[in-house]
Formats: C-alpha cells, sequence, structure tokens
C-alpha cells in the first residue's frame, strides 16, 4: 500500500478521504466514553476497562480468553508465535498481510516461512490446501499452522463462506496443524453473511478483531483462544512491548464501538454498493462488486496505472490507495456520508472524461 503523496502543492485539501477505513476517526461520544473510562495497570491485569472488553470479546468469538493488544498485526505476529516454532511452515493466501505487510515479521521474529497459497479473491480451496500438505518426515519442515482472512483485505473485503471456512479448518486440524483467524473486519463479515461471531470463530484456534478498521476506535485489537494459548500469548506480549498501562482509555473506544458501531456496519456497505454501481457507469474502469466496505477497481483500460490514477484523484480532493500495478482501492467507513460517495464518483467520472492518462507505466 503507498501512502497518499500530493503530486501538486497546491492541490486543493482532501474533500472525500477512501484512502482506508483505517483513516476512520473517534466520533464526539466515543471520545466522551473515553474520557470516562474507568482504568488501571493493564500490565498486571488490573485495568478494568480491558477486562471487560477482553471477557466481552472472548464470549462474543466463544472463546475461553483473550487478551488487547495495540494493533492487529501483533495479534497475528504473537499467535504465529505462540503457535509455531523457528522453521516452521505457514499456510496463508499468497495476497494475505501477514506476507505483504507486517515488515517481514513471520521470518524476522518467529522464523518460519509461509507457503503462499493461491485462489480468488484472497480465498483458497479445499484441495489447494490438501495439495499443500506434504507427509511428515525428517526432509520436510514442520507445518504448524494455517491462516485465513475474515474479510479478505486484498481479495476486495470478500467474505469466507462459512462451508469453506470450516473444511480447511477440519482438513488444518486432521493434519496436525493450528487454525488462526486474521480478523481485521471480522464484523464486517459477520454483518455481511448474517452468520454469528461464535459459529463463524468455531473452528478457529486463536481469532482476532481490530477495533481501528470500521469500527472507528483509534487504537486497540483484540486477540481470543483457549486459556493456554492466551497465557502463552502474554509472554510474548511482555517480550514485544505489547503490554500496557492505563490501556482502559482505549479499550473504552473499542466498547464505544462494540456498543454502536456494529450493526450500522451495513451502512457501510450499502455505500461500497453504490460507490461500485456509480464507478461501474464509467467506461474503462473494471469494478469488482464489493461484499463488504472495500471497493475495488482496475485502471488497465485506461492505460494508467493505479499510482498515476491516484495521484490525480487526490489532486481532485479525493483519496484512494494503490492495492497494485493497476488495482486501486475505496475503503468506507462511519465518517464517510452518502454525499462523499457521490462526490466520489463524480471527481473520478470528471477525470476519466478528460482523460489525463497517456501511457501504461
Ligand atoms: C489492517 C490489517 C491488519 C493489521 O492491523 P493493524 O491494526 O493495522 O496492525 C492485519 N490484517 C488485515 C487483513 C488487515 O487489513
Amino acid at each position: 500500500m503507498v501512502a497518499p503523496t500530493r503530486p501538486d502543492p497546491t492541490a486543493p485539501p482532501i474533500r472525500v478521504n477512501l484512502y482506508s477505513d483505517t483513516h476512520s476517526r473517534p466520533t464526539v461520544e466515543m471520545r466522551a466514553a473515553m474520557m470516562e473510562a474507568d482504568v488501571g495497570d493493564e500490565q498486571m491485569g488490573l485495568d478494568p476497562t480491558v477486562n471487560s472488553l477482553c471477557d466481552r470479546v472472548a464470549a462474543m468469538m466463544g472463546k475461553e480468553a483473550a487478551m488487547f493488544l495495540p494493533s492487529g498485526t501483533m495479534c497475528n505476529e504473537i499467535a504465529i508465535l505462540v503457535h509455531c516454532r523457528p522453521g516452521d511452515d505457514v499456510l496463508a493466501h499468497e495476497s494475505s498481510h501477514i506476507i505483504g505487510a507486517e515488515g517481514g515479521a513471520p521470518a524476522a521474529l518467529a522464523g518460519v516461512r509461509i507457503q503462499p497459497l493461491t485462489g480468488p479473491r484472497g480465498m483458497f480451496e479445499l484441495a489447494t490446501v490438501r495439495e499443500a500438505l506434504y507427509s511428515r518426515g525428517r526432509y520436510t519442515a514442520p507445518q504448524t499452522l494455517l491462516c485465513v482472512e475474515q474479510t479478505s483485505n486484498v481479495g476486495g473485503g470478500a467474505v469466507w463462506p462459512l462451508a469453506q471456512l470450516q473444511d480447511v479448518a477440519e482438513l488444518s486440524h486432521a493434519a496436525g496443524l493450528a487454525t488462526h483467524m486474521d480478523g481485521a473486519r471480522l464484523l464486517n463479515a459477520t454483518e455481511a453473511s448474517g452468520v454469528g461471531v461464535g459459529v463463524m470463530c468455531a473452528a478457529w484456534d486463536s481469532v482476532w478483531l481490530d477495533f481501528t478498521k470500521g469500527l472507528g476506535a483509534p487504537m486497540g485489537a483484540v486477540l481470543a483462544g483457549d486459556s493456554a494459548f492466551i497465557d502463552a500469548a502474554w509472554r510474548w506480549k511482555q517480550r514485544l512491548g505489547g503490554a500496557m498501562r492505563q490501556a482502559g482509555f482505549a479499550a473504552a473506544a473499542c466498547q464505544y464501538a462494540l456498543d454502536h458501531n456494529v450493526r450500522r456496519l451495513k451502512d457501510d456497505h450499502r455505500r461500497a454498493a453504490r460507490l461500485a454501481d456509480g464507478l461501474a457507469e464509467v467506461p474503462g474502469l473494471q469494478v469488482t462488486p464489493p461484499e463488504t466496505n472495500l471497493v475495488y477497481c482496475d485502471v488497465s483500460q485506461l492505460r494508467c496505472d493505479a499510482a498515476t490514477f491516484v495521484a490525480h484523484a487526490l489532486n481532485e480532493g479525493l483519496a484512494l490507495s494503490v492495492m497494485g500495478r493497476t488495482l486501486v482501492r475505496a475503503g468506507v467507513y462511519l465518517n464517510i456520508s452518502d454525499q462523499d460517495i457521490e462526490l466520489a464518483v463524480q471527481i473520478i467520472s470528471r477525470i476519466v472524461e478528460r482523460n489525463p492518462f497517456s501511457r501504461l507505466t
């Protein structure tokens, strides 16, 4: 992902920011909830707001225990560190966040190798997992973990169907692997599919949920699993410097998000669908119909690369992100209104009409 850069310093300010749902900002009400938080020393297990958030998320997910962490990346890395030993192999989709966006941490911190699996929209089939499993022996690395992303980010916010999730988890368990779900946008998946959180997570040994995406909190993620997993995870939290002090201020924002920002995720999904419909009418754009809050659009037919397209949009006050050579992403979240969506469609239509693109770089 490339950070937004402004090619023209005199460009107008950003009018619509669809760069990412991570650009969601805490609302006034969320800030008020943070101010009122009851807090203590999180590292010692004495922060009541953190403790009740962890209990609540563990119960939602049907897990024995949970832990509060500063980021989703730390949830993924701690899970890998607990499930695996150096030299192990981890199975994950080739587009997954642990491969592409965590600074090489699985190798650098856990000493594991990732076997990238292929499949459309960030998901893989049961047969693909079956083919990737090898017989255990002296020559092979132990395969100890299978990871999925729900929803799949680079897969366009696609939702893993429950049966497919259960199938790949069951096969992994039968082969002696643990299962880990990167639930950065888990609640987008449950809202879109109508599947309950507990059911969605049932076959997964560890699962986490990010509060900084569509849920609109300023920081924080919760990692859940069985008690032995969370006990082991606490040592890594301490080692990595992820144990905090009065973290209840952050946890209060997450509690607020669970109370107020989950059911409204369907508004984001509706707006993403409207954005996709609007863009689908613009000649030359190939839009993937969104399942959740992320809209992916290929600009290759404009004889343009994604970075050029995004730079032109930014000059018109619309922030988007570059997700591939010709792939552009728009993320919808709680600070984005219906009018913002219409304005985004207008800006993009105007740019394409003017057709400033002359070459495919
Ligand atoms: C954002 C994201 C992460 C990392 O979460 P942070 O809280 O930004 O560290 C991991 N996986 C996926 C799929 C994500 O979209």
